[in-house]
Parts: C-alpha cells; structure tokens; sequence
C-alpha cells in the first residue's frame, strides 16, 4: 500500500511539475484513513485529458467525455479525471452534462459523502472542507451537501449509503436515514445494472447484518428488484445474517428458500451475465445433494471457483459444512477429475449394445458410469465398465 501511494504521489507531482493541480482523491484516501486495504487510487486535477496524455507516455482513454483518462506509470494504473460538477440528473441515469471547473473544492462538492469527499495532496496533507475525517472518526455516512437534494440528484447513492454501512460498519446519520425513507421510490428509476455493482458489495460487506437492517427501516427495500415484490421473500431475505461472497451465492441462497422465484427470474431481472445463471444454478443443485448424493459425486461437479460459496451455503442449510481446504483435500483424491479420463466414452456404450438404436439411453448410461466411477462403486476399467453396463444394469 505504502508502495502504491508513493507511486500516486509520483504521478500527482508530475502533473504539478506541469503546471496543474493534482490530488488524491475519494476511496483510497477514506481507506488510508481507516488502515484499509487500497487497490486502486484515484486522481482528480485541474488538467483536461489532452494535457495529461503530453504529461504521460502511456495514457488509455476510458472516458474522455466525463473527463477521465488511465494512467499507466512503473506498471500501475490511474484513473485521472479532470475536477469537475455534475449538473442536474433529469433521466436519473447519468449526469445531464459535466462541466469542468478549476476549483478542488467544487470538484469535493460532487462527491457522495463526506468521507469520500477528502484530498491529499503531494506531501500527503488532506484538504478536507466537508469534514470527512471528523466523520471518519465518528464512523458516520454522512452527504455532502442536503441529503435529500444529493439523493433526489442521483437515487443510485442510497444505496450506496448502505453498501459503505456494510463495508465499513459505519451508521447512516439520521438526515440520511430520513432521505433515504423520504426518496426510496426514486430507486426505481436507476438502471439495474447500477444498482447491482452497489448491491453485490453490500452482499459481500462484514457489516451485511447492519445493512439489511437499514433497508428494512428505511424501506428502501422495496425497491430492490425482486425483494420488492413479496413479503415471502423479504422474510428469507431477512434470515440471511451473515455476508455471501457473491451474486450467485445470493440467488442460490434465495432459491433454496424461496423456490417459486426461479434463478432465471433474477438473473433476467437483475441483467446479469449467464455465468452468474449457471454457478447458481450449480450451487443450488450441490446443496440440495449434499444430504443425498455420494459425497464425492458433488465434490466432482464443484468448481474451485464455488468452494467457498458451496460451503458457506452447505452451512447454513445443513448446519454441516467441510472446510474449504478440507474440500480442496477431498477433490485431489477422487479416482478421475474430469468426464475425459473416464475410461469409456459414447461410442463405447454404443458398442456394448450394438442391437439397440440411438438415442437419449447413452447420454443417460454414461451419466450413470460417470458417478458409478465417481463414487468408487465400480473401477474406471473399460471391461469392468462393460461388464457392469451389461450384466448389472442392462
Ligand atoms: P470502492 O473502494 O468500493 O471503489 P470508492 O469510494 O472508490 O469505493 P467508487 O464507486 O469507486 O467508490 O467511486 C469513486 C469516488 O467517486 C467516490 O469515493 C466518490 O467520491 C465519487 N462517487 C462515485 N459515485 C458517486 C455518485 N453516485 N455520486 C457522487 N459521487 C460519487
Ligand atoms: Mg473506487
């Protein structure tokens, strides 16, 4: 972290050797604030992207128009936008226009809320007009600005109040708790997408529990897609208690409870990619074997990428749950890893049966070798398999 700030402070002095100002500005400072882990850093100047690509050798154009640029300097990226306002939010989707200004200040101005509205400049001094720190230390959300104005401006940051409460712990001021009560139905007019990046960090925050408490007593709740729409699945929402590392583990944890929503409907609903569908699928599927299935017909199916998930869900359905290492373990131990090393394949089940014709009976067969051989009931021979097809199972 040490490492990456002194990078920041390299670059922020290279534009000011230009003759610009430059500061470090929003989440990285909040999070040097709080010892918190930073991954990325962001810059805001009174340069416009023209002049800081004849500053830098290596400038990537991600959104000129709003007035951002990366900067790639020793190997790491920056995202330098250029101080500016946002005028009125008339769709509610985006900034009507930006207007660029020369002032940190007013550049502060725009930003959510106070603890998101510090600068630090090149010798790391904080230039802080809204009190950020004060609120830091008080761990409180708090806008910059009225909060029913910033949220009428732009519906998208109550939700952002609550996903900061689940990452940080912090409360939400009482003004903000009121605006968000006061403008929740404005939510409905932010495109899903927005509110989905918001909502999955608010998944994965330790403070989850304070968070879902906020949308029920804000009822800002009834205005996320879906869990608007029955008290049925407010109420399995409302016994989740602990953070899910992820979308999909959320719609599986959602699905098991509440069944008649199908993981298409949030997925649809949601606009979310078909990867997210199917590891929810997946994850619903292995849970509801876990109980039933051989043990390592579902450790075969679990990808390494839903180890986590798949014991997080496994322990609160089952009250049971191996580790994810204990996991790891298992799966290096099972007799094939893959359909591939199966020791027989389609052709060959066709020509154990060579009387019968084609059809769905050899996709079926081979699922049933797979898991025979999987679950240690037979070798992976291809004559023990043959033999077992034939006399056993016919
Ligand atoms: P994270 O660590 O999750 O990235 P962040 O504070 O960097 O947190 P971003 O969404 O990356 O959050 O936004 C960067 C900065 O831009 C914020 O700190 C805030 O100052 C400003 N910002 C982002 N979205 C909004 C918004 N909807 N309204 C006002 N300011 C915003
Ligand atoms: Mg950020």
């Amino acid at each position: 972290k040490a490492e990456l700030f002194k990078l920041a402070q390299q670059v922020v002095q290279e534009i000011r050797n230009s003759g610009f100002q430059a500061y470090i500005v929003g989440g990285a400072v909040r999070d040097l604030l709080l010892d918190r882990t930073v991954d990325d850093i962001d810059i805001a100047t009174s340069a416009y992207p023209d002049q800081i690509q004849k500053i830098f050798p290596k400038v990537i154009p991600t959104g000129i128009e709003h007035g951002t640029v990366l900067v790639r300097y020793q190997s790491t990226s920056f995202e330098v936008t250029t101080f500016r306002t946002e005028t009125s939010y008339s769709d509610f989707r985006r900034p009507d226009a930006v207007s660029f200004v020369t002032d940190l200040k007013e550049d502060l101005a725009r930003r959510d809320f106070t603890m998101n509205a510090i600068a630090m400049d090149q010798s790391l001094q904080l230039i802080d007009p809204y009190h950020g720190q004060t609120d830091i230390n008080n761990k409180l959300i708090r806008t910059v600005g009225r909060a029913q104005e910033r949220f009428l401006e732009d519906p998208l940051r109550m939700m952002r109040a609550i996903r900061f409460q689940s990452q940080l712990g912090f409360e939400l001021a009482t003004e903000v708790l009121q605006a968000i009560d006061d403008n929740r139905k404005w939510l409905d007019k932010i495109a899903v997408e927005r509110i989905a990046v918001e909502w999955e960090k608010t998944l994965k925050g330790t403070y989850f529990h304070d968070a879902k408490q906020s949308l029920f007593r804000t009822g800002l709740v009834n205005h996320i897609p879906i869990l608007s729409e029955n008290s049925d699945i407010q109420e399995s929402f409302q016994t989740l208690h602990g953070p899910l590392p992820s979308f999909a583990s959320f719609i599986a944890y959602m699905n098991l409870n509440v069944s008649d929503i199908a993981i298409s409907d949030w997925t649809n609903k949601w606009k979310l990619s078909n990867q997210i569908k199917k590891s929810s699928r997946l994850l619903v599927q292995l849970v509801q074997d876990y109980p039933k299935e051989p043990f390592n017909w579902v450790l075969y199916r679990l990808p390494e990428d839903l180890i986590e998930e798949f014991t997080i869900l496994c322990e609160l359905f089952h009250k049971d749950a191996f580790t994810q290492e204990e996991i790891k373990m298992l799966q290096k131990n099972l007799v094939i890893k893959d359909r591939s090393e199966l020791a027989i394949n389609g052709q060959d089940i066709i020509s154990f049966f060579p009387n019968r014709a084609k059809g769905s009976w050899i996709q079926n067969m081979l699922l049933e070798t797979e898991k025979a051989v999987v679950s240690e009931l037979i070798k992976n021979d291809k004559n023990g398999i043959r033999e077992w097809l034939q006399y056993d199972k016919q």
